[in-house]
């Protein structure tokens, strides 16, 4: 269960824009997580295209399941955006998981990875909802993570941090939630391992 929350690899749009991805039309580089429980490292290879005609986010994998094939993995995220208050644009994944032949299609702005495949939280709950039957578990420590991944990405978008040398209330406000958050991981995570999951 610890280590289930431990590889959760996500992609947040915004930290793609902190390191740089989105700044040209063409951007190719990697993404690289590193289990906390193992030291295990994985990565996926990405392209960033965000011309006139395409925008997309282009990421590659190999995979090996349990009786050791490896798998190749090869697909396109589409990349949309929409016009910010102060300028400018906000980008957005658009989520490319089928669900029993249906198209999801959310607005996202972060992608985990369900099964095989980067989808929305939306998706990424189902496909834990119906692998596993002991959903409320699941949700424990899910939650929380997810609730952490909003509140970073409001804190990279608040656009006065800091005012005259102190933090500004909103942020203040988004430190604290940030913290709590933090507690609750905490706490569900020792929760988990008492019940010996
Ligand atoms: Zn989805």
């Amino acid at each position: 269960m610890k280590t289930e929350a431990d590889s959760l690899k996500k992609i947040q749009i915004w930290k793609l824009k902190k390191l740089g991805f989105l700044k040209e039309y063409w951007a190719a580089g990697s993404l690289k997580w590193t289990y906390r429980s193992s030291g295990e490292e994985s990565s996926v290879g990405i392209n960033v295209m965000l011309s006139e005609s395409e925008r997309y986010l282009r990421i590659y994998y190999t995979q090996t399941d349990e009786d050791g094939n490896k798998k190749d993995f090869d697909y396109k995220i589409p990349i949309t955006s929409t016009p910010c208050y102060f300028g400018g644009y906000r980008y957005w994944f658009t989520c490319p998981w089928y669900a029993n032949k249906i198209y999801c299609g959310r607005r996202a702005g972060v992608l985990y990875k369900a099964g095989n495949y980067f989808a929305c939280r939306h998706c990424y709950n189902l496909s834990y909802a119906s692998k596993n039957q002991s959903r409320n578990k699941f949700s424990l420590i899910l939650d929380p993570l997810f609730k952490r991944d909003e509140i970073a990405e409001k804190k990279y978008n608040l656009r006065v941090k800091f005012w005259k040398g102190k933090p500004t209330k909103r942020y203040m406000k988004l430190e604290e939630k940030e913290w709590r958050v933090m507690r609750r991981i905490y706490l569900s995570g020792q929760l988990l391992n008492k019940l010996g999951s």
